[in-house]
């Protein structure tokens, strides 16, 4: 494949290198079914989703079944893809998605939807499900929007709702043998409608009215649909541990993901996770440290974050997070919870999470009043957030984000006006100065489907601006920042969360005309759909609009198990400001989800977590010395795609799981005390990288230090020498590169360059172009018996340095795309006196 060549000239082209650590390759020719999972967003973003990752190390922990990755190209690398009539592949293998067996597709948010057609066309793919055959990858759908999928219904064979850990295998295993029996495509659906779970859509037929309106959802035989119920994991704690991918680019969440609980039943009207992903099920304490153990000593990663709906209602928190920071502190390894809910952040809590680092500090008030937070039964009221604000204050938080949503039902202009001044109050109680700052987040409310408001109007877009703009008016002043969440996205995703399967034309039509990454600001474009939806036909407003409490419903055939009667008794509940509490500590609440044999809330008690004590002092210090060593490595190969910036973090990883006495920095966010060697320029392969690590005890065993590098480095990176240094990084180095120029070379130009005593070029340097003086910093050019060029380059730390691909550019007269396909490899590096560089003889034999 022309890949490699391809990757160098996109942005981040580590994204697309599938390097990662803990990647699983597998025989392909031994696999009897093969699944390329994806994630249908850039791969910063897939990568640190956890539903990918715990099926992708499930498939592949099975000898029969092989699992490969996918993410969706950035627009650059798109258009070369295209450009060079190339597919679109998998990480693992390369290979063109359309050779898989199937595609099995995360469904995570309504703007991603245009993404997926990008993946389906670049692999080749129709389209649409019923133009595809025995030929084709069958295309398999999963995740929160698997539960309102109308929008997607036409491009995909079948949809799973609910828990994937089981129902994959089960799918996987029925495919395997239907592929062993080469059953056509048909018989295929057949098998999958029979698994729990399994949506087909071809066998379901929407009908509307004369207007378009949807009625209902009839069977293939015309007769009533049958629903389909979504599949529920019953227990968590049985699951089993694999070890994380660990990326060698910056992705969005670069941390180990524990999940320490799933499902919330704290009853939150606006939220369909809290509805689909019911009952609370938690995994116990004991088993949480051990997957915490497991997962950093085999990443590498310094933030461990707790994952669940609502992390601070995990049942033993306070014990979890007394053992975790004695065991991870000493590592600086630090603790966050994405979802902690006021009311459950007790000072114990927050102390526990500052030992490490402040990590950021959020509260979802959601809404401006109390009476407004009862109507969506929130359950806190303003005196729990000004405790938790002034509690985070005092334990040295500068900064607190609030969420809130505006267009909630029943809101009035006082709900409204009721946001800026919660916010001032919050910020007095930490006394309104000292650096203090308050984020205030908005956002327009979406009516969801499966929840007791699914059946409420969306604000319009114009409304959505109008608050906005009564916000910024009333936010004012250094101590606040409001930010919002454009509210053309939230109709978008109003209008698809609520949708049918007539806005399958409008997708198709919308990324016909380019529309893209809608759920990036900077790739949005509302007019693209307007156009759309208006070039097919369909109205977008309408789907914003109230439905009927006799209204049928395009997702009511998909039965997330909460029963239709508890979503209306608690919409009615909403308008009466009844609180409905939490069935886990309140008992049942008749949702009608659990049959209390299989499925029930699984919820630990506080004692329970093995408290461990904290074995070194709150400093973290493990030893008072300071002994120094330098490591020589190579980088070859894919790895030249990576940044200074990764390497670095690659490099913290490795250290981490090497469990080195490492000294740290001071301060705010403690780093280890490395020193690396300059940045090498992108594209550049080396035989000659350092670090200077700084230990706290000398090392026992440097040759096995250097074999645990090389086992949790990447390929392609090899540590090949452990030495003790002064720690003295040299000011002035002379290095020698050899370029593979991809063409012969006159090598009179070379003797003219050398011949000359200036010789400017011009460069750019962030972002700006700047001339630099190249004849001095060359001190020998070559032709070698290959045909390759030999330079030597002086740099100086602090001074405007020359890469060798800018001279080479310049002096052989490449354009772009020959200079990016220059084989660039350093070979050796060493401290250069001054006094010799300059009087050093123009080294030129050919
Ligand atoms: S059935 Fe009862 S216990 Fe189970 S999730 Fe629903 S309300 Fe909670």
């Amino acid at each position: 494949m022309m890949l490699d060549a391809l990757l160098p000239q996109v942005a981040r082209p580590g994204r697309y290198c599938g390097n990662e650590f803990n990647v699983t390759r597998k025989d392909w020719s031994s696999a009897s079914l093969r699944l390329a999972l994806i994630f249908p967003d850039l791969y910063e973003i897939g990568m640190s989703h956890q539903g990918l990752q715990i099926l992708y190390h499930l498939i592949n922990s099975r000898p029969e079944l092989l699992a490969e990755r996918a993410y969706v190209p950035a627009p650059d690398l798109e258009a070369l893809l295209r450009a060079q009539g190339q597919p679109l592949f998998s990480l693992e293998s390369r290979r063109s998605l359309s050779e898989f067996d199937v595609l099995g597709v995360t469904l995570p948010y309504e703007l991603c939807y245009t993404n997926i057609l990008t993946i389906l066309d670049l692999a080749g793919l129709p389209l649409l499900a019923a133009e595809r055959d025995a030929r084709h990858p069958l295309v398999l759908g999963g995740g929160p929007c698997a539960f309102h999928p109308e929008p997607l219904a036409d491009f995909f064979d079948a949809i799973l709702l609910g828990d994937g850990e089981e129902a994959i295998l089960e799918i996987a295993g029925t495919l395997a043998e239907l592929k062993k029996n080469r059953a056509e495509r048909p018989e295929v659906l057949r098998r999958l409608a029979g698994i729990e779970g399994v949506y087909v859509p071809a066998h379901y037929v929407p009908r509307h009215d004369e207007r378009g309106r949807f009625i209902r959802m009839d069977g293939l035989d015309g007769g009533t649909a049958p629903a389909v119920r979504r599949r529920v994991l019953a227990d968590l704690e049985t699951t089993a541990y694999h070890a994380p991918l660990v990326p060698v680019t910056k992705i969005v969440h670069d941390r180990l993901g524990v999940e320490i609980a799933r499902g919330c039943t704290r009853g939150c009207r606006f939220c369909q996770a809290g509805m689909i992903y019911r009952p609370v099920r938690e995994r116990t304490p004991a088993r949480i440290m051990e997957l915490a153990e497991k997962g950093i000593g085999d990443s590498g990663f310094d933030e461990m974050a707790l994952l669940s709906l609502s992390s601070g209602d995990y049942s033993c928190l306070s014990d979890l997070l007394v053992s975790l920071m004695n065991r991870f502190a000493a590592e600086r390894v630090s603790v966050s919870m994405p979802s902690m809910r006021v009311g459950t952040l007790t000072p114990e809590i927050m102390t526990q999470i500052k030992r490490v680092r402040k990590t950021g500090f959020t509260l979802a008030p959601e809404a401006g009043t109390d009476r407004l937070r009862r109507v969506i039964n929130k359950g806190i009221t303003e005196i729990d957030l000004l405790e938790t604000s002034r509690t985070a204050f005092d334990l040295g938080w500068k900064l607190l984000k609030f969420y809130f949503m505006f267009g909630l039902p029943t809101e009035t202009d006082e709900d409204l006006a009721a946001i800026p001044i919660l916010a001032g109050r919050a910020l007095a109680t930490g006394g309104g100065g000292g650096g203090r700052k308050i984020n205030v987040s908005v956002a327009t409310f979406v009516p969801k489907p499966h929840t007791p408001f699914q059946r409420v109007r969306q604000l319009g877009i114009d409304e959505g601006w109008a608050r906005i703009d009564f916000l910024k008016q009333s936010l004012r002043g250094r101590h606040f920042q409001l930010k919002w969440h454009d509210p053309r996205m939230s109709f978008l995703e109003g209008v698809f969360s609520r949708g049918d399967r007539l806005l399958g034309s409008v997708i198709i039509e919308a990324w016909r005309r380019g529309a893209r990454l809608d759920a990036w600001n900077e790739h949005f474009r509302l007019e693209t759909w307007l156009e759309a939806a208006a070039g097919v036909g369909v109205e977008l407003d309408g789907y914003l609009r109230p439905r009927e409490a006799t209204e049928a419903l395009p997702w009511e055939h998909l039965d997330c198990g909460v029963a239709p009667e508890f979503m209306e008794s608690e919409a009615e509940r909403a308008l009466a400001e009844e609180y409905t509490p939490d069935c886990r500590y309140h008992g049942c609440q008749q949702c009608g989800l659990c049959d209390f044999r299989e499925v029930y809330p699984r919820v630990g008690r506080p004692g329970e977590s093995p408290v461990i004590a904290s074995t070194t002092p709150e400093t973290g210090r493990v030893g008072e010395g300071r002994f120094c060593y330098r490591l020589e490595y190579s980088r070859t190969g894919n790895t030249r795609l990576l940044g200074h910036l990764e390497v670095i973090q690659l490099f913290y990883r490795a250290l981490r799981r090497t469990g080195l006495p490492v000294n740290y920095s001071q301060g705010f966010n403690p780093t280890p005390r490395v020193t690396f060697s300059p940045a090498l320029p992108l594209g550049t392969e080396s035989l000659a990288e350092y670090l200077i690590i700084d230990l706290a005890e000398p090392l026992g065993e440097p040759e096995e230090v250097r074999a645990a590098f090389n086992r949790y480095l990447p390929a392609g990176f090899t540590v090949n020498r452990i030495k003790l240094d002064t720690g003295r990084v040299e000011q002035r180095v002379l290095t020698c590169y050899h370029i593979d120029p991809g063409q012969p070379v006159d090598p009179e130009r070379l003797a003219a360059f050398l011949a000359v005593d200036r010789y400017e070029i011009e460069v750019i340097r962030k972002g700006k172009a700047r001339s630099v003086e190249a004849r001095s910093l060359v001190s020998g050019l070559e032709l070698t018996a290959e045909g390759r060029l030999a330079l030597q380059l002086v740099a100086e730390v602090s001074q405007p340095g020359l890469k060798p691909a800018e001279l080479v550019r310049e002096l052989l007269g490449l354009d772009s795309a020959q200079t990016l396909a220059l084989r660039i490899v350093k070979m050796w590096s060493r401290e250069e006196p001054e006094a010799g560089i300059r009087s050093a003889e123009p080294n030129l034999s050919l």
